[in-house]
């Protein structure tokens, strides 16, 4: 694998261990060039999916997306990582099990939104704010109070 510090191709695997949650295997290498040192993910993948955005523009699912935008979105909340890897982990079989060749983005962003309310209500926030684009204050007044009331009950 290319070293993403000096684009050198060929780098030395020193360490190969499963995750935790033995969903997939994390490797240390090292580069032979600059000796730069970084880790890899390997991990299942069921099937090829492709997102549906709006506008009809179409890419393909990437583990990667999901996890930029819940980690945006959980930011210095200190929920554990291994939590929102669980969550992670979950909408990607969920995505890749529906026998789906294309998934609507709103679908991934519900179920983003249903797993992150049960964790933490202000990353669930955040991340609804975004997801549902508000165009007005208001909006996102009206909604974090639903949010306030259904926390409560
Ligand atoms: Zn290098």
């Amino acid at each position: 694998m290319r070293c993403p510090f000096c684009a050198h191709d060929d780098t030395q695997v020193k360490d190969s261990r499963p995750t935790e949650d033995n969903a997939s295997i994390r490797r240390r290498r090292q580069c032979s060039s600059c000796g730069a040192r970084f880790t890899t993910f390997e991990r299942v993948q069921l099937r090829e999916v492709v997102v549906v955005k709006s506008g009809d523009r179409r890419e393909p699912f990437e583990r990667a997306k999901l996890e930029q935008s819940i980690a945006l979105a959980s930011r210095k909340r200190g929920i554990d990582q291994e939590r929102l890897d669980q969550l992670i982990s979950g909408i990607q079989r969920q995505v890749e099990t529906s026998g789906e060749a294309e998934v609507p983005s709103s679908h991934i962003g519900e179920l983003v939104m249903e797993g992150l309310r049960q964790i933490d209500s202000v990353a669930y926030i955040r991340f609804a704010s975004v997801y549902r684009d508000f165009s007005e204050a208001r909006d996102f007044e009206e909604f974090a109070h639903t949010v306030q009331q259904a926390a409560k009950d």
